[in-house]
């Protein structure tokens, strides 16, 4: 019998299959996209996103990190990473790379979707598989999360985001957060001659009528070819349970606030870890707890920060109050980065 079915194929679902084989168990992952996967992302590992992929022995290509820094009209504010570096690394790079070292693993892939999930005390069946435990790594909108009831109404301001790469040498190595009256964009290096720009409000609507608030960037990268745009959204999602018998949830199916701080990656792993570990304990009862305590700081600053952005008059604040206060901003740079 497989020990983990993994639902999903993204960094979330590729990240427990090769913490899952690491500590020798086998592992399926079903995929219902075929070929390298794409995805709307700012495209930014924190520090401690990257230590994790280090472990896990995927190596990928992208442009280092060294901070972020946040800019409203003239204002403006960095702050650098203090424990190790980041990257910025295009999506499909890092699936092509995260894939490889699965497949080196030895973790199977099937293309397909998993179809109805029933449970019994020993087992987990998903179509035609017949698994120890299932991980739900389907994503923001999690369509187990939702079949099996872990889903609740999400209270807080929506968001939805969207990204276009444009083909240009980088000119920074920090992700660069522009904040309008409206929306930030999020600028990120992820290639010698591509950067990210991903743009998070509260509205959904096109790419280019967003950009338009940002003047600075835009003339930044005029005259720059742009690549296709991706949206998701809305990116708040609140879940009651992250376990349900034999079915435990992962990644962006196991909650989320908003991409503001960049984190929905590192947490994934963080989580992807902690999951195996519990599998490997026989101990699946700890993991909401444990996945509550190991998300709590960036859930805390980042809803903080969202609730903020929604009230205008605070809003406008934001920029001015990090760049005058830099050493609070520097810390809480740090506290979510490693
Ligand atoms: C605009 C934006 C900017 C962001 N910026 C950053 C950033 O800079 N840094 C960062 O770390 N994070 C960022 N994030 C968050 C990051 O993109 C997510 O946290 C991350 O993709 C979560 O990975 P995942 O594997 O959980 O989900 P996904 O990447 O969405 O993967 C889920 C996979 O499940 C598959 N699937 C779904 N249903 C089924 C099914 N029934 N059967 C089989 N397969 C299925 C899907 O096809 C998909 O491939 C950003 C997000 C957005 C929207």
């Amino acid at each position: 019998m497989i020990d983990l079915l993994v639902v999903g194929g993204g960094p979330a679902g590729l990240a427990t299959s090769l913490y899952a084989a690491r500590a020798g168990l086998e592992a399926v992952i079903v995929e219902q996209r075929p070929g390298t996967l794409d995805k709307a992302c700012g495209e930014g590992m924190m520090p401690h996103a990257l230590a994790h992929l280090d472990r896990l022995g995927v190596v990928t290509t992208g442009r280092t990190l060294r901070g972020i820094s946040y800019h409203a009209g003239a204002t403006r504010i960095e702050a650098a990473f203090r424990g190790g570096v980041g990257r910025g690394v295009r999506r499909t790079t890092l699936h092509a790379a995260m894939s490889d070292a699965a497949r080196t693993a030895g973790v199977k892939f099937v293309l397909g979707t998993a179809g109805e999930i029933t449970q019994d005390a020993n087992s987990v069946r998903a179509g035609q598989f017949r698994a120890r435990y299932l991980v739900a790594a389907d994503g923001l909108h999690s369509p187990i999360r939702r079949d099996l009831g872990l889903s609740r109404p999400a209270a807080g301001p929506r968001r939805w985001g969207i990204r276009r790469h444009v083909q240009m040498a980088p000119w920074t190595d920090h992700v660069e957060v522009h904040w309008s009256s409206e929306a930030e964009a999020y600028v990120t290096p992820v290639a010698d001659d591509c950067v990210g720009i991903a743009i998070l409000s509260a509205g959904r609507g096109g790419f280019e009528s967003k950009f338009a608030a940002f003047d600075e960037l835009r003339q930044h990268v005029a005259g720059h070819e742009f690549g296709p745009a991706r949206a998701a959204g809305p990116l708040r999602q609140q879940v009651r349970n992250r376990v349900a018998g034999r079915v435990l949830l992962v990644g962006d199916a196991a909650g989320y606030v908003d991409a503001l701080t960049g984190e929905g990656m590192g947490l994934a792993f963080s989580a992807a870890e902690a999951l195996v570990d519990c599998v490997v304990r026989g101990r699946v009862d700890e993991y909401d707890r444990r996945w509550r305590a190991l998300t709590r700081r960036y859930r805390l600053l980042t809803e903080a920060l969202v609730q903020a952005g929604a009230v205008p008059a605070v809003r406008s604040r934001v920029v001015p109050a990090a760049a005058a206060l830099p050493r609070v901003f520097s810390a809480a740079v740090n506290l979510l980065a490693n």
